[in-house]
């Protein structure tokens, strides 16, 4: 997307420096930074005006040796094999980090779902996974929701694979609506993540939560949810922006009465209990703490040193790019990177896919205590990791995660 940096030369830099303090063997180290699987495909779809449309459509399996790929599929213009290919790595990094028996995967479209209308985007998922069906599945690759993607889109995944396979398949998919085989919990649970791991973050750092101001960039699934559950905690948010503009107000925004807004508006601009800004300044604002939780590259050479916030919780992937997060880190800033921040996600969604394989499903207080619990976990041992290594909670992430990978490769040995 925007960039001033390729997502995946970001990726190859940050696993560069977390391999070199680990020691990591040339060979791992070639295994590692190489995808697995990458898989193009053209799309025919029958628009709404007659006229046949060819959509190219990604999946890519990054690493599988901890268990099936698992990881979004995106839906957006600037959707490239790079940028996926980056985020399938991404995700092989959080699944190891948050300790679940998933590879890494994602999967992207380049369209533009905003001009296009329900049946045209049903009839697009459905032709882009009778496409990859013979690729994905419950023990090879299990897809989830990501930017503009939604339980609706993972419904109809569901539902094209089940008529494929001649049974119904549900634990193909995760982000699924509940009533089909979805998790409780699932749809708040990155949101749910970023709380945790910024309440944590904000004991390390000796930050009162309580009174805490925030400012959140993005109001979709991630950003609104982190926004939600930090002000349940007792933070203020202060600010929050999405593509269409900004909303402040300084004693704290009401999320319930922007949530609404939002939900009959599709954005924050014009929200009447805060003051319009420019959106664009999110991270220059006095506040305590920020949640870039939009797109990625949006941390950059351009604006870190603007930043005020003790804390910088990614809920989005990639928002910050290797230049600004090293500037950040010498200034003190404390960065929750992105692969431990926003594992909530995939962790309730490792969740659902142990119901679904159970046809047992749990009640959403189980489900949330588990997520707290893995959380929380992943957070101390990445703290402690960048304690011992004397470095970024970043670093100390890819360490973690390289670590494991590495070491089942090892034990795996080589199949030739
Ligand atoms: P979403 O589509 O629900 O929300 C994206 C939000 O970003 C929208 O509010 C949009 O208006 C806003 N936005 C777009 N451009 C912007 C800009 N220039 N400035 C400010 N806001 C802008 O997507 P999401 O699911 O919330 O995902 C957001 C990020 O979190 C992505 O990087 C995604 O990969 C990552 N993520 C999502 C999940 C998940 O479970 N949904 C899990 C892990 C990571």
């Amino acid at each position: 997307m925007s960039s001033e940096h390729n997502a995946f030369e970001s990726m190859l830099e940050e696993f560069s420096g977390a391999a070199r303090l680990l020691g990591l063997d040339p060979g791992l180290w070639k295994i590692l930074t190489h995808p697995k699987r990458q898989i193009i495909v053209s799309c025919p779809v029958m628009m709404d005006n007659g006229q046949i449309e060819v959509f190219t459509g990604y999946r890519v399996q990054f690493n599988i040796t901890l268990g099936p790929a698992k990881g979004g599929i995106r839906y957006h213009p600037d959707v490239n094999l790079d940028e996926v290919t980056a985020l399938a790595a991404w995700m092989t990094w959080k699944c190891a980090i948050a300790g679940i028996p998933f590879g890494g995967g994602k999967g992207g479209i380049i369209c533009d779902p905003t001009t296009m209308s329900a049946r045209e985007l049903e009839a697009l998922t459905r032709r882009y996974v009778a496409e990859i069906a013979d690729a994905i599945g419950p023990d090879k690759d299990v897809p989830a929701p990501d930017v503009n993607t939604n339980a609706q889109t993972m419904a109809w995944i569901m539902d094209t694979y089940s008529m494929r396979m001649g049974t119904t398949c549900t634990a193909v998919v995760t982000g699924k609506p509940i009533e089909m085989g979805g998790s409780q919990g699932r749809r708040e649970a990155t949101g749910r993540g970023v709380m945790i791991t910024t309440r944590e973050a904000a004991k390390h750092v000796g930050l009162d939560i309580n009174g805490a101001t925030v400012a959140v960039q993005g109001f979709g699934n991630v950003g609104s949810v982190s926004a939600d559950l930090l002000t349940k905690i007792g933070a203020k948010v202060v600010a929050v922006t999405d593509w269409k503009g900004g909303v402040r107000n300084a004693d704290g925004l009401d999320i319930t009465a922007l949530l609404a807004w939002t939900d009959q508006h599709r954005t924050v601009a014009g929200f009447p209990g805060g003051e319009a800004f420019d959106r664009d300044t999110i991270f220059e604002l006095d506040v305590d703490i920020l949640v870039p939780a939009a797109l990625e590259n949006q941390l950059t050479a351009k604006n870190h040193h603007l930043v005020k916030a003790k804390i910088v919780a990614e809920g989005a992937n990639g928002p910050t790019t290797p230049e600004a997060h090293q500037a950040l880190f010498q200034r003190g800033v404390f960065v929750i990177p992105d692969i431990l921040a926003n594992a909530g996600g995939v962790t309730t969604s490792y969740f659902e896919w142990v119901q679904d394989r159970h046809g047992y499903f749990w009640e959403e207080g189980e489900v949330n205590r588990r997520l707290e619990h893995k959380m929380v976990e992943a957070f101390n041992t990445v703290l402690e990791t960048a304690q011992k290594y004397d470095t970024d909670m970043r670093t100390a992430a890819y360490i973690v995660a390289i670590n494991k990978v590495a070491t089942v490769t090892r034990l795996r040995g080589m199949y030739a």
